[in-house]
């Protein structure tokens, strides 16, 4: 992609003038991070990372990110209530990996207990990259979705206004006029808000679990900020910022989640949709005729779903597994290793990847993991600020993550929409990695 910042970004001492310019704005609007010394304090805090220039970014891409949104709302709750594909889908993995295991038996459990609560609340994170191909115009595919705490919402809804700042202190306003509004935390609200009068107590409250140390509190809290404060002991309505990792749970918190989850409050996300979040899930949804089987009568929401859908392989023992890893280690650039693992800097690559493949090979254990086929857009230049970090331009790919929102009252949708998005720019030379493990910064897109 070209970018039209070129001799911007070659002009050194103009960078950094307009960086400190960027970091004040930022740190002025509430681009907030706590910092990685004192992760549990808010007496000193520090801006989150960002890039000084919005990234460029096809407008048809982001249309279409836009509109098959809905449809994966759908395709999530869908498989949240098929507790036979959940099964089956799981059933070599749970064997496996233990963390999966331990929220499918949850989930088995609340299932034979009869579930609890009638109210549903999804909000997640679709995310994607622009593969570059030979007729030079790039593709939506989609990385993954995430159902459980998907982030960052909070922050997007604040960086417009830096890019904006930047753009008008090079007097370049017709420029700053195009950057996008957002406001995801308002639409996150707003779901949590409709789930909350949904179950119908005035009393109940919205329980947010945290973690006790967030860096990311600021982001949460743009979230809270939207909600009214009310009185009361009952809880209408969970939101998990937490829970997504092994090391989040002791084994008081695993009984803790199973008692929320036997608990009539709408969990966002139940049990079941945290599990349809798992990378074996994506990976077996890109099977011929399973988005039929979940979206009957659906072709045209089917149609766009798929379209986003990178090459996604089984490693279960067998010989389409076998298949897979003889194609990844024939060509391990072209491939990307995943566990059942959330939150960044999990996945293989490359010569890691070769290696792991080789020891898993012969091993059950491979059914734990899933491969994928490797995006790879197009880099551009960008100037990366972080904290502690003089300016830095370099070499850059994006991820494009669109948030969406939806409320199911037993069998009845309630809310379907999407409300906002997520620009994450990181230097080429990082293979994995989100804005909270340090890598990706934050971003608009300057659609194009
Ligand atoms: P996590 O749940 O840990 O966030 P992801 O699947 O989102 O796992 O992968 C983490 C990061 O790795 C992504 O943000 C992206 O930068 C990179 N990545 C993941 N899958 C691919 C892929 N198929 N092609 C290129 N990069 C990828
Ligand atoms: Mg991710």
């Amino acid at each position: 992609m070209a970018t039209n910042w070129g001799s911007l970004l070659q002009n050194e001492q103009q960078l950094e003038e307009l960086a400190r310019q960027a970091v004040d704005r930022a740190l002025a609007e509430g681009v907030l991070l706590r910092t990685s010394q004192e992760p549990s304090s808010s007496e000193v805090v520090s801006y989150a990372p960002f890039t000084l220039f919005p990234s460029l970014v096809p407008s048809a891409l982001l249309e279409q990110a836009y509109a098959v949104q809905m449809d994966f709302n759908l395709l999530v709750d869908a498989v949240s209530q098929n507790a036979a594909f959940l099964e089956q889908t799981l059933s070599s993995t749970i064997k496996q990996d233990d963390f999966t295991a331990r929220l499918f038996d949850i989930h088995k459990q609340v299932l034979k207990e009869g579930i609890a609560q009638t109210v549903f609340l999804g909000l997640n994170r679709s995310d994607y990259m622009f593969q570059r191909s030979t007729d030079g115009s790039p593709a939506l595919k989609q990385i993954e979705i995430n159902t459980i705490s998907a982030s960052f919402g909070g922050l997007a809804s604040r960086t417009p206004a830096v890019h904006r700042h930047v753009l008008s202190v090079l007097s370049k306003t017709k420029e700053a006029g195009k950057i996008l509004s957002n406001n995801p935390s308002k639409g996150l609200a707003l779901g949590i808000a409709k789930a909350w009068e949904l179950y119908g107590s005035t009393n109940a409250l919205v329980l947010l679990i945290a973690q006790e140390k967030e860096r990311n509190i600021f982001d949460q809290r743009a979230i809270e900020n939207e909600l009214l404060a009310r009185d009361g002991q009952e809880i209408a309505v969970v939101y998990f910022r937490d829970g997504y990792m092994p090391r989040q749970y002791s084994l008081q918190n695993w009984e803790a989640r199973l008692l929320l989850e036997r608990s009539c409050a709408a969990k966002c996300p139940d049990i079941a949709t945290q599990l349809a979040g798992t990378k074996k899930v994506q990976q077996e949804l890109s099977r011929p005729g399973m988005l039929e089987m979940l979206l009957p009568g659906q072709p045209e929401a089917v149609a766009r779903l798929r379209a986003t859908f990178a090459g996604l392989y089984s490693l279960d023992m067998g010989e389409e597994g076998d298949q897979a890893i003889a194609k990844a280690l024939a060509a391990p650039s072209r491939f990307v290793l995943k566990p059942q693992r959330e939150g960044g800097g999990n996945n293989l690559y490359g010569e890691e990847m070769v290696q792991a493949l080789k020891q898993l090979k012969d091993s059950e254990e491979r059914a734990s993991y899933i491969l994928m086929e490797k995006i790879e857009p197009e880099p551009f230049e960008n100037c990366l600020l972080r904290p502690g970090s003089p300016a830095q331009v370099v070499q850059c790919i994006s991820e494009l993550g669109i948030f969406g929102v939806y409320v199911r009252q037993e069998k009845t949708l309630v809310m379907n929409k999407h409300v906002g998005h997520l620009l994450r720019t990181k230097a080429i030379e990082h293979a994995d990695g989100g804005v909270a493990a340090g890598v990706a910064v934050l971003d608009n897109p300057y659609p194009v």
